[in-house]
Formats: structure tokens, C-alpha cells, sequence
């Protein structure tokens, strides 16, 4: 099939069909995994399609051909983790530049700004995505990047994409947002005028922990070259074996994203009706501050994560989050394994206490990854543990 017949596919069929050309040599429907690290030219200083793995590698590459698609960008880079391709994205930086990120940020990216990209004269203010004016406020003439996402985490707040894309396209700044909790199934980024979106790949487009990885997309090519020659120039690519786990993900993406979503939302409302429980932050459900918003930007679903607060302090939290059966106790997210986790001491631990009380990531959060299991056993676990 041409690539012009599979850009008119629907999102379902590009997952299954976007990257995975049948292998020429042997027939086979899925392309074998290449582990070879060099491949041999066509001549001296004649160079083939691919040359050596860490600039180019056929199994990376079905990957990001599938992904490009489905984030509707003109390419895509698969990198080693989530983090290496956040890091791919701030070495566009320059000493001196300022970057507004959101304040219910991924742990791992507050930690990357404030202790990594600040040796280099990165100056970082933390915003609070929701509120457009507040980001306008706080852009400089220092200010080159806007890092969103487009769930928060772990309050589970929603930007509004467009209105914010459009601030950047108006102050002239470049704007990246980290995807990995919505996935493209539910909101494509780059399609509401967003310049880059990232995601760890280790999560929902893997889909069955068992492998880490990173991925950006792009519209602009101008934008994928730059980024491109960082990543070959600094290494972090990812490897063929995930690559494949990937691709692999990628298939079931929707189905998965949609059904998790589906069980989410009766779990969030049963959360919700639970006396020791003082508060539910889940996109869909009507008390939640983004819901017409969500409704509005998500296709489909409001994802998986369930985000609550408990009346009790850091022990008894703790304590529930230890007693569930299914509900794994671990970081991570996106599976189809359930997991829980109390942000305070784990995903938000490298938040400075004063940030963590700041924005409101309080001692009786927890957080929930809601996977593929029933409805009815996920909540007979919430409901023993929490009792
Ligand atoms: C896990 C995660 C990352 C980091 O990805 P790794 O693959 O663990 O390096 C970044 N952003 C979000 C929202 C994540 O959940």
C-alpha cells in the first residue's frame, strides 16, 4: 500500500498498518526485528538507507513511521526513555534561555529542569497550565520554550492545547507537550497547532510494562532535523527489542486507551461516593475544574489515570496504598496491570516539599493507573484497602 493510501486510514487501522510493511525477503506480515548495529554501503562514502544503528535503524524506524502518523507529524524519534527524549528536547536550549513549564509537572522533567538543565544557565518557572493568561504573564524575552502537558500530573488538570498554542505562535516561543496520559487515541497535539509532543513510550504505547523507551513528533521538518542531528548526536536512541515491543503496543493502543478509560470513569465515581474519601480529580467527572474542557479536547474518553485524596495524613495513605491485591504498589502507569501509587513519597519525591505543598500534591493523594482488569474486582480491592 502506497504511503498516500494509508494517510486516508482511519487512527485504528494506521496503528495496526502505518510502519509495518511486510518484510520484501520473506513474506512475513510482522517485519523482523534488526539487531544489526552497522550494515554494509553500496561503495566507499556512498551511503545506503541505513549506515549504523544509532543514526538509523529499520526496526526504529517502523516505529516512528507508525508514530508520526498517528500523532498526524511529518516525523517522529524514538529515544531510549521518556526522560532522554524530554532531554532531547531542552538541548534546543541555549545558556541563557527561560522555560515556563506547567506546576503539576511529571516528577522526572521537574527534577531534569531544576537540577540538570540549570547547570547550563537554563532558568525554569513553574506556571500553572490552565490558566492562559498566567503563561502569558510569565513569558520573557528570555522565554523559548512552553513545556506542557496535556494531562497534568498527578492533579490530572487540562491546558487548553489550542488557546495556549496559539500564545506561542504569538510571542514567537516554541511549545512541547508531554502527551503520555492522554496518548494521540484521545488528543493529538500537533494537530491543535502544538510544535512538538513527546511521550514515554514506556507507558500507554507500550502498553504491558515491559520495556522503557521515548519518543518526539513533529509538523515542522525544519524542527525534525534539529532534532534528529541532537539525538545522533547524543546517542540516547532506543533499541531494536523495544522498538519492536512498541510497535507491537501501538496496535492495541486504542482499544486499550478506550476500555481503560471506560473502567476509569465508574471508578472515579464510586471513589467519589466514599466517605474516607475527601476528593476525586478525574477529567470525567462534572466536580472536575477542566471537564467541559475535556470533553471538548479528548476524543472518545477522559484516559485512565485517577488521581484521589484521602482524609488521612502520609502514614494511613501509605498504608492504603499497601494493602490493594491488584492494584500494583509502583510508579509507572499505562499498563494493563492496575498499579497505585502515593505521589508525595514516590512519582513527586524529587519535588521540593515546598513545591509539593504549593501545588497541591498533599500527603493523602493517591494516584491510580486503571488497567484492563474488571470494573467489579478493581473496586472490590479499592473498597477492602481503603476500608
Ligand atoms: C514516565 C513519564 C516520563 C518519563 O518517562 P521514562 O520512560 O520513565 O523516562 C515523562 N513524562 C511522564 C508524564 C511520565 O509519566
Amino acid at each position: 500500500m502506497s504511503e498516500q493510501d494509508k494517510k486516508d486510514l482511519s487512527f485504528r487501522t494506521r496503528a495496526i498498518h502505518g510502519g509495518n510493511d511486510i518484510d520484501p525477503a520473506t513474506g512475513a506480515v510482522v517485519p523482523p526485528v534488526h539487531f544489526a548495529s552497522t550494515f554494509r554501503q553500496p561503495g566507499a562514502g556512498v551511503w545506503g538507507e541505513f549506515d549504523y544503528s544509532r543514526s538509523g535503524n529499520p526496526t526504529r524506524a517502523h516505529l516512528q513511521t507508525t508514530l508520526a502518523s498517528l500523532e498526524s507529524g511529518c516525523g517522529s524519534l524514538a529515544y531510549s526513555t521518556g526522560m532522554a527524549a524530554i532531554h532531547g528536547v531542552m538541548m534546543l536550549l541555549e545558556t541563557g534561555d527561560h522555560v515556563i513549564a506547567g506546576c503539576d509537572l511529571y516528577g522526572g522533567a521537574y527534577r531534569l529542569l531544576h537540577k540538570i538543565c540549570n547547570r547550563s544557565g537554563i532558568t525554569v518557572s513553574l506556571v500553572d497550565m490552565t490558566d492562559v493568561d498566567a503563561v502569558a504573564a510569565a513569558i520573557t524575552d528570555k522565554t523559548k520554550l512552553i513545556w506542557a502537558e496535556s494531562i497534568g500530573n498527578p492533579r490530572l488538570s487540562i491546558p487548553d492545547l489550542p488557546k495556549l498554542a496559539e500564545l506561542a505562535k504569538q510571542r514567537g516561543v516554541l511549545i512541547g507537550v508531554d502527551n503520555t496520559f492522554a496518548t494521540p487515541s484521545l488528543i493529538r497535539p500537533l494537530e491543535c497547532g502544538i510544535d512538538i509532543v513527546m511521550h514515554s513510550a514506556t507507558k500507554y504505547l507500550g502498553g504491558h510494562s515491559d520495556c522503557l523507551g521515548g519518543t518526539v513528533a513533529v509538523a515542522d521538518p525544519e524542527l525534525y532535523d534539529r532534532l534528529y542531528f541532537i539525538l545522533n548526536a547524543t546517542g540516547a536512541v532506543l533499541d531494536p527489542m523495544s522498538s519492536f515491543l512498541i510497535t507491537r503496543g501501538l496496535k492495541t493502543l486504542d482499544l486499550r486507551v478506550r476500555e481503560q478509560s471506560k473502567t476509569a470513569l465508574p471508578i472515579a465515581k464510586w471513589l467519589q461516593e466514599h466517605p474516607k474519601v475527601r476528593n476525586v480529580l478525574y477529567p470525567g467527572l462534572e466536580s472536575h475544574p477542566q471537564f467541559e474542557l475535556a470533553g471538548k479536547l479528548f476524543e472518545g474518553g477522559f484516559g485512565a489515570m485517577v488521581t484521589f485524596e484521602l482524609d488521612a495524613g502520609i502514614e494511613e495513605t501509605a498504608r492504603v496504598c499497601e494493602a490493594t491485591k491488584l492494584f500494583h504498589l509502583a510508579v509507572s502507569l499505562g499498563a494493563v496491570e492496575s498499579l497505585i501509587e502515593q505521589p508525595a513519597t514516590m512519582s513527586h519525591a524529587s519535588y521540593d516539599a515546598n513545591d509539593r505543598a504549593k501545588f497541591g500534591i498533599t500527603d493523602g493523594l493517591i494516584r491510580l493507573s486503571v488497567g484492563l482488569e474488571s470494573f467489579e474486582d478493581l473496586k472490590d480491592d479499592l473498597a477492602q484497602a481503603i476500608g
